[in-house]
């Protein structure tokens, strides 16, 4: 590759950004990155019924929660802005006027009415209407085809509303390449007139799209598997222009979890997992969860969601950012849809949470737990080290270590039913003569004292631990006996031993 890498990621701020976009992002900025490339940020908003106040700074927020910055974009190395397509919207007219006056695009006067009557009219003979050469130049359309050139500008300084349409060519045989899915082969007949540029003065996304990535000097586009219909009006407007085309991947689909069709945004909500990578509060009120608000560190999405549709080819699954840019290939993502597994990104949760350091997780357990806020972070990181292999989240801690910060009040029937027995009482007060006896109070030295005792006196470790679990903890969970007892210190052991004895 000569010419320098650079690729867009060019979403519509038409809301939050659903996690299939995210998808997009990543493997554009992975791509970019593996070749020294540019990530270019460009807001496509030429659809202003749809435009959603925010969503740009929502879409801004998730690349960089995800790791993932821009490099040029709305605010940032403006090399090639504006970035906003609303605010290029003076540059598109001159582009369609080129594309008339090349013969390519042609003014279509046709009111919705009119059009809705040909729709109706084909319905009812079982056909479908597609506006393109079978009918173009047929008389029932008014276009700049069948009228005179004094017509059409008649109608012009009239101020009849208009559109440009694309003038598809007839019976040519289109050859694509996309870089996933191989050369396509399109019949040019099958393609309708698309819309260029609209009644509004605003361009198409159709138009839009190929005179940016033109002008932005983008040499490769990836984008989602649903832009593919649209592949071969983009190759034939680079053509008609003239231009050189940048090479194209449609990403493959994201399916259910079930396997069986796309995943949708509802499907979060009825299987309960997010569906978008941070927390949206809609203009409506209603909110929708994101996997940064429900404890996923980024690393674990980043990695979960790159394997949605690539993979390096050998058993390895866990990829930072960094080995992800070094080995991924975008000839190695696949064609066929890939299965969305909530639990799958749990499971990488899980392991990037054992790489954080324990201080950094205390501190984030500390800033969601009441009951923590005047406690030492230090030692709140010693109870996360004991605990976090048994926990995904940062809000599964206070479950698995309640009990390091306050004294049980209660314990577990089902548990008081299987660990006292007749006898524990008395086994319970000769474990708070040990306590009280050990000077050193190390986790080995209890341990030994204790476990040395149960022997010598063939207790049974079950009769002794089993209730000395209970009055720690509070139920027969928890890490080490030994460790809980080291960590809340001697008067707290013995205080806690004593209240299940007085329970007795
Ligand atoms: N604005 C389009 C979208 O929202 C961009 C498609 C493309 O990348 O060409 O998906």
């Amino acid at each position: 590759m000569s010419q320098k890498v650079r690729v867009r990621f060019a979403p519509s701020p038409t809301g939050p950004l659903h996690i299939g976009g995210v998808r997009t992002a990543l493997f554009n900025y992975l791509f970019a990155k593996k070749h020294g490339g540019d990530f270019v940020l460009r807001i496509e908003d030429t659809d202003q019924n749809r435009y959603v106040e925010g969503a740009e700074d929502y879409i801004i927020q998730s690349l960089d929660w995800c790791g993932m910055p821009f490099d040029e974009g709305p605010g940032k190395n403006e090399k090639f802005g504006p970035y906003r397509q609303s605010e290029r919207k003076h540059l598109y007219r001159q582009y369609a006027d080129d594309l008339i006056a090349s013969g390519n695009a042609y003014y279509a006067f046709d009111t919705a009415e009119q059009l809705d009557a040909e729709r109706k009219g084909h319905e009812a003979e079982g056909k479908t209407f597609i506006y393109n050469w079978h009918n173009r130049e047929k008389g029932r359309l008014v276009n700049s085809l069948t009228l005179s050139p004094e017509e059409t500008k008649a109608k012009i300084e009239a101020g009849d509303d208009y559109v440009i349409r694309f003038k598809s060519p007839q019976d040519e045989t289109l050859h694509l390449k996309d870089i996933i899915r191989g050369n396509i082969k399109i019949d040019t007949n099958i393609l309708d007139d698309k819309v260029l540029f609209k009644s509004d003065g605003m361009p198409t996304y159709h138009l839009a799209n190929i005179v940016d990535d033109h002008l932005m000097e983008i040499t490769h586009v990836i984008r989602g598997e649903e832009w593919l219909p649209s592949l071969a009006l983009h190759q034939l407007l680079y053509n008609a222009f003239g231009w050189k085309a940048p090479e194209f991947a449609h990403l493959p689909l994201i399916l259910k979890p079930t396997g069986k069709g796309k995943l949708s945004k509802r499907d979060g909500d009825k299987m309960g997992f997010p569906v978008f990578p941070l927390e949206y509060n809609a203009a409506d009120g209603s909110v929708s969860r994101g996997y940064k608000e429900d404890g996923y560190f980024p690393e674990a999405v980043v990695n979960f969601l790159a394997f949605l549709g690539w993979n390096p080819g050998t058993e390895q699954e866990i990829f930072s950012l960094e080995q992800l840019i070094s080995d991924f290939d975008l000839e190695k993502v696949h064609k066929a849809g890939a299965r969305f597994d909530p639990d799958k990104t749990k499971w990488f949760n899980h392991h990037y949470m054992q790489q954080q350091l324990d201080l950094d997780l205390a501190t984030q357990f500390k800033a969601i737990q009441p009951e923590l806020a005047e406690m030492d972070v230090n030692y709140i990181a010693l109870v996360v080290g004991l605990i976090k292999e048994r926990a995904t989240f940062v809000s599964d801690f206070w479950n698995l270590s309640h009990f390091f910060f306050t004294t049980p009040t209660s314990f577990d029937e089902k548990a008081s039913k299987k660990a006292l027995k007749e006898g524990t009482a008395d086994i319970l007060n000769k474990v708070i003569a040990l306590v009280n006896a050990t000077e050193d109070f190390t986790v080995e030295n209890l341990q030994t004292e204790i476990k040395g005792w149960i022997t010598t006196n063939e207790i049974g470790f079950g009769k002794v631990m089993m209730p000395l679990r209970l009055a720690l903890v509070g139920a027969l969970q928890g890490p080490d006996v030994f460790d809980i007892m080291f960590m809340i210190g001697k008067a707290e052991t013995v205080k806690r031993i004593e209240n299940l004895v007085h329970t007795l």
